[in-house]
């Protein structure tokens, strides 16, 4: 992984990107991905940037698909290499968008979507001062417990770390660019796709 990608670092020129970058962040369970799948499907020219995490694969992803799953070593050769537009420790594991994959793509014209927390959203915002910056937030703090609960991905002491994450996150909400409630999904789908349609190159 470290090889190639340091080469495309190398050769990244800041005046040749034409893509825009467009982030959605918001607490775990809030329905960041579902709502991503959504965009996805109804946007030809928008992309995904996978991230790298050291957490462990859930029942039904693939490697390279949700996430590139790496250890804790080639994780912070990667930092070490300087091969991260941003990344952070979420929920006790390592998360990281690499920069090669995201200037790729802006380079050929593409929108880039990431989905990342909000430590890594407000580090890109300050080296990418164009990028659009989503924040999706539940109708009440109720509600995401029960879709975390109710998605049954985590153990409890992982629901509790997510859980208690999410109300330090909803504080840094007034720092992005767009607020949007996903309490119905369809709204909160078109809401988004004004967003995209509205903000894209
Ligand atoms: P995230 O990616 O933010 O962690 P997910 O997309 O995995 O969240 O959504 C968490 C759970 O909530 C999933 O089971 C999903 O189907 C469900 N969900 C997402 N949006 C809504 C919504 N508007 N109303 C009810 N359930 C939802
Ligand atoms: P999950 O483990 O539920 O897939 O993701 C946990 C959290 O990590 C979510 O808030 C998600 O947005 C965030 N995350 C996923 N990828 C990245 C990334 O590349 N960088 C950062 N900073 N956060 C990420």
């Amino acid at each position: 992984m470290c090889r190639e990608n340091q080469r495309a670092v190398t050769e990244y020129r800041v005046n040749k990107m034409t893509g825009k970058l467009f982030i959605l962040s918001g607490p775990s369970g809030v329905g960041k991905g579902t709502l991503r799948e959504n965009a996805l499907k109804n946007f030809s020219n928008l992309v995904y940037s996978i991230s790298c995490t050291t957490r462990e694969p859930r029942e039904g992803e693939t490697n390279g698909v949700e996430y590139r799953f790496i250890s804790r070593d080639e994780f912070e050769q990667g930092i070490n290499n300087n091969l991260f537009l941003e990344y952070a420790r979420v929920h006790e594991n390592y998360y990281g968008t690499l920069k090669s994959d995201v200037i790729q793509e802006l380079e050929s014209g593409k929108n880039v979507l990431l989905e990342i927390d909000v430590q890594g959203a407000l580090q890109v915002r300050e080296k990418m001062n164009d990028s659009i910056l989503i924040f999706i937030a539940p109708p009440s703090i109720e509600e995401l417990s029960r879709r975390l609960i109710n998605r049954n991905t985590e153990t409890q002491h992982d629901l509790n770390i997510r859980l208690a994450n999410a109300a330090k996150e909803l504080e840094l909400a007034n720092k992005y660019d767009y607020i949007v409630v996903n309490d119905d999904l369809d709204s909160a789908s078109r809401k988004l796709q004004e967003i995209f349609i509205n903000e894209s190159r």
